[in-house]
């Protein structure tokens, strides 16, 4: 295959989308890092600051950037949407050959952007960045985000690489599909996996925070967790399946076990207290966990008709 180019008739070569949400830390060093990145080697290129609904003075700072320089365009949320709202607002305004999405807190390091190049070049639609190793997390977290990945793999029928986030570049085409796609609740490195393509991970160890704290309470955490599961995978609708031949296996046992010992004698079976109780709580349990799971699949299935739009956007700065 043939290496590739970037255009050279004057449109944009590469767009960079940027989730926002209070960096006021960050963007000062974010927007100096990224000119530096990327001044020197690509032509044409240009960045799209989204802000989540900041309620910090992360919103002056970006329109000022974009005032100053108009490679920098921004999009202005009416309120908080989240992450995965923002990036996909950022990539439907995007208009590079290739779009890179990168978080601002430069926990994504912008110098591998020249290396996710060169692999685009040589012909890779989507290059994502896998963390070897992450900094500036503790242990409990560090063990949860590798549990939570694995058992992803397992659970869903596309492969979604472990340890990548939503840092990569991607061609075009790829861009335009995933702006196709029409699904509300989005888990962007799992619908991305999902489209196949060519594809290549570049690893490298992750660095804490460049300033701030996280954006990612556990809360927002847990829920883009489930989002995963749940928008690649219907095994939790099997859980429910499972359960009930398991709890008929084992009333099945029972059932022998009551009769056997009925006609060995009288006795034992008054004492059915505790096995009553255990029985029926157990089969309560399961009950609730399965009604849950079908009212979390029913619950997105009630956005996804509604068809509210992923975002509202208040304002625009040089788009
Ligand atoms: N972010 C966002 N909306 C949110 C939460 C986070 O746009 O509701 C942005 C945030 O500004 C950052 C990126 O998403 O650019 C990743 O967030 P963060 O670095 O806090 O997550 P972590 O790296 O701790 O998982
Ligand atoms: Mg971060």
């Amino acid at each position: 295959m043939p290496a590739r180019t970037l255009p050279t008739d004057g449109s944009t070569q590469l767009s960079l989308v940027v989730p926002i949400y209070n960096e006021e830390e960050v963007i000062e060093a974010l927007h100096s890092r990224i000119v530096q990145v990327l001044a020197p080697v690509v032509a044409k290129w240009n960045v799209v600051f989204v802000n989540d609904g900041s309620s910090d003075s992360s919103a002056g700072m970006i329109d000022a950037i974009c005032n100053a320089d108009k490679r920098f365009k921004a999009l202005h949320f009416s309120r908080n949407f989240g992450h995965q709202a923002a990036v996909t607002a950022g990539m439907h305004v995007s208009d590079g050959a290739v779009v890179v999405v990168i978080d601002a807190d430069l926990q994504d390091p912008p110098e591998l952007i020249l290396e996710m190049l060169e692999h685009w070049v040589d012909g890779s639609d989507v290059v994502y960045a896998q963390k070897k190793k992450r900094h500036g997390i503790g242990p409990v977290k560090r063990a949860a985000y590798y549990a939570y990945y694995r058992f992803l793999g397992r659970l869903t029928e596309v492969a979604v690489p472990p340890d990548t986030g939503d840092f990569c570049l991607m061609d075009r085409h790829i861009v335009d599909l995933l702006n196709a796609m029409p699904e509300r609740n989005r888990y962007i490195r799992g619908l991305r996996a999902w489209l196949g393509f060519k594809q290549t991970a570049i690893l490298f160890d992750r660095p804490g925070r460049y300033a701030g704290t996280t954006k990612y309470p556990l809360r927002k955490m847990v829920a883009l967790a489930f989002d995963g599961i749940l928008s690649l995978s219907k095994a939790p609708l099997k859980l429910a399946m499972f359960f009930g031949f398991f709890a008929s296996a084992i009333s099945f046992m029972l059932g022998l076990f009551f009769v056997v010992e009925r006609l060995r004698g009288p006795g034992y079976l008054a004492r059915g207290w505790a096995s009553t109780i255990v029985v029926v709580l157990f089969l309560g349990g399961v009950q609730l966990i399965c009604l849950g799971v079908i009212g979390e699949f029913i619950g997105r299935i009630y956005d996804e008709v509604k068809q509210r739009p992923l975002y509202v956007v208040s304002r625009s700065t040089g788009i």
